[in-house]
C-alpha cells in the first residue's frame, strides 16, 4: 500500500505551490495530475503582486523574471467614455496580507503553458512521488473520514493512494469537491470568461490593460503583453448576467476589437486562434473547503476575486495556509473537519475584505458613470492616479471604492 503524509490532486498553481510549501514542512507529498506538462490553461496570465509575494517567498521570482514574457509596469484603465489612466506600479511598495512582506511591487504576464509548467518541474523535484496523466476519480474513505484516492494511471491501471490529507487542487470541475458533496454550480457565483491570443496588435509596451466599455458591460475588455509579440485578450461576464442578456461573449469580444477605439490597433494583427471559453467559481460567497482529512484549494474552493477574475494570487494563499494546517494536525494526529476548519477560517480572514470588496463594487449599479469619473480623474491628476496605485498595494484602504463620500470628493475636487 503506497501512503505518503499527503496527496495533492492537480498541478496547477494551487497543487504545485502546495507541493513546495509542503516540502519545507517536511511532509511526504505525491503530486497528481490528469494532464501532462508542459499544458494550457485558458487565463489573462497576468501574475500580479500578491503572487509575486509568494514567489519571493518561494526564492522564485529571479527565475520567473527569466522565463519567456512581459514584465508589467503599468495598469492602464480605459473607462466606458474612452478615457485612459495608466498608472504605474512602483509608486508604492507592496505589503503583501498573507506573508507580512513589503516588497517592491512587481508583476509579470506569462503564458500559463509556460508558467506552469516552470512551477510543476520545481514541484516535481521536491515531491516524493509526482504523476501525470493520472486521473483521479473517487476519494477512498474509512467511514466518514478521507483516506486517500483512486485514480487511472498511463497504462488504464486503477491505482489506490494512501494519506491522511488529500488536498483538491483540481480546478472548477474539483472531482475532490464533487466527491465529498461540496461542489455546486451557482451561477451568481460563477463567471465565463474568453481567452484568444493574438500576435501584432499594436500599441504593446510593458502595461496590462482593462478597458471598462459598454461593448463588454458589465465586464472589462482585456489586452495583456506576453512574449514574442503576442498579446493575450479577453472577456469576462457573470453567468446570471451571460442568461439575463442572452449576452454571446464571441460577438461582445469581436464588438470590443472592432469598436472605433481599438480597430486601430487590431488592423495589422492575426488571432492565433479561436476564442476558448473557461469557468471561474468566484469568491463572492464563502464556501464550505475542508472536511475529514481534506482540504480544497484555489479555483476548486472558488477563491477567485469577481471584480478582476484574478485567481492565481489567491491559490498560491489558499497553498500556503493549507500546508501550515497540514503541517499542524500531523503534529497532533488529528486530521478531522473539526482540526481542518482552521484552515478556512485562517484563510478567510486574510482574503475576506478584499472579496468581499470586489463583489460590491462588481454590482455597483452605476458603475459606468464612477469609471468614468475615477479614470477620468486619474488620468489628469496625480494625486488620484497615486490613490488607485496606493490601493493595488494594499498601502491605502481600498474601501473608499464603495464609499459615495469618495466619489463625491472626485467631483469637487
Ligand atoms: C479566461 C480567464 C482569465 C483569467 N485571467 C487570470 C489572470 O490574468 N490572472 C489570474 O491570477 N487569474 C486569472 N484567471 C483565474 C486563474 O486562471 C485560476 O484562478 C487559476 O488557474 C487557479 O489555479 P488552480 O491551481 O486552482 O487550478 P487550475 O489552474 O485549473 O489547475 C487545476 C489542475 O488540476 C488538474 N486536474 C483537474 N481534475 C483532475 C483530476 N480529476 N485528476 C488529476 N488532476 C486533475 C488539471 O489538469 C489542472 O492542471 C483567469 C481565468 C480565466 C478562465
Amino acid at each position: 500500500m503506497e501512503t505518503y503524509d499527503l496527496i495533492i490532486v492537480g498541478g496547477g498553481p494551487a497543487g504545485a505551490t502546495a507541493a513546495l510549501y509542503a516540502h519545507r514542512q517536511g511532509l511526504k507529498c505525491l503530486l497528481v495530475d490528469k494532464e501532462r506538462f508542459p499544458r494550457d490553461k485558458i487565463c489573462g496570465d497576468a501574475i500580479s503582486g500578491k503572487s509575486v509575494a509568494i514567489l519571493h517567498e518561494l526564492g522564485l521570482v529571479d527565475e520567473v523574471r527569466t522565463l519567456p514574457g512581459a514584465p508589467v509596469g503599468h495598469i492602464v484603465f480605459g473607462s466606458p467614455n474612452h478615457t485612459t489612466a495608466s498608472i504605474p506600479l512602483d509608486r508604492y511598495p507592496l505589503n503583501d496580507l498573507i506573508t507580512g512582506n513589503t516588497l517592491p511591487m512587481e508583476g509579470f504576464v506569462i503564458r500559463r503553458e509556460v508558467f506552469d509548467h516552470f512551477l510543476f518541474e520545481k514541484a516535481r523535484e521536491v515531491c516524493a512521488d509526482c504523476y501525470e496523466d493520472f486521473s483521479v476519480e473517487k476519494l477512498l474513505w474509512d467511514k466518514d473520514q478521507v483516506i486517500g484516492i483512486s485514480g487511472t494511471d498511463t497504462d488504464g491501471q486503477t491505482r489506490e493512494l494512501y494519506a491522511p490529507v488529500v488536498l483538491g487542487c483540481d480546478g472548477y470541475r474539483s472531482i475532490v469537491a464533487r466527491q465529498a458533496g461540496l461542489y455546486k454550480l451557482e451561477s451568481k457565483h460563477w463567471m465565463v470568461a474568453l481567452r484568444q491570443y493574438w500576435q501584432g496588435v499594436e500599441g504593446m509596451t510593458g502595461k496590462i490593460e482593462l478597458h471598462f466599455i459598454d461593448e463588454v458591460k458589465p465586464g472589462y475588455f482585456w489586452i495583456f503583453p506576453t512574449d514574442d509579440g503576442r498579446a493575450n485578450i479577453g472577456i469576462g461576464m457573470g453567468h446570471d448576467e451571460i442568461k439575463k442578456r442572452k449576452a454571446d461573449l464571441k460577438s461582445m469580444l469581436q464588438n470590443a476589437i472592432t469598436s472605433p477605439s481599438f480597430q486601430a490597433r487590431f488592423a495589422n494583427a492575426q488571432p492565433l486562434e479561436k476564442p476558448i471559453g473557461w469557468n471561474l467559481p468566484v469568491g463572492s460567497k464563502r464556501r464550505t473547503i475542508h472536511g475529514n482529512g481534506f482540504m480544497l484549494l484555489g479555483d476548486a474552493a472558488g477563491l477567485i476575486d469577481p471584480f478582476t477574475g484574478e485567481g492565481i494570487g489567491n491559490a498560491f494563499y489558499s497553498a500556503r495556509a493549507a500546508i501550515d494546517m497540514a503541517a499542524e494536525a500531523h503534529l497532533v494526529g488529528d486530521f478531522s473537519a473539526r482540526t481542518l476548519h482552521s484552515y478556512e477560517s485562517r484563510l478567510w480572514k486574510v482574503i475576506s475584505s478584499e472579496l468581499r470588496l470586489s463583489t460590491q463594487l462588481h454590482g455597483l449599479g452605476n458603475w459606468g458613470t464612477l469609471m468614468n469619473m475615477v479614470i477620468g480623474k486619474a488620468s489628469r491628476n496625480k494625486e488620484v492616479s497615486d490613490l488607485l496605485c496606493g490601493m493595488m498595494a494594499n498601502a491605502v484602504p481600498r474601501t473608499q471604492l464603495i464609499n459615495p463620500l469618495f466619489y463625491l470628493k472626485l467631483l469637487f475636487d
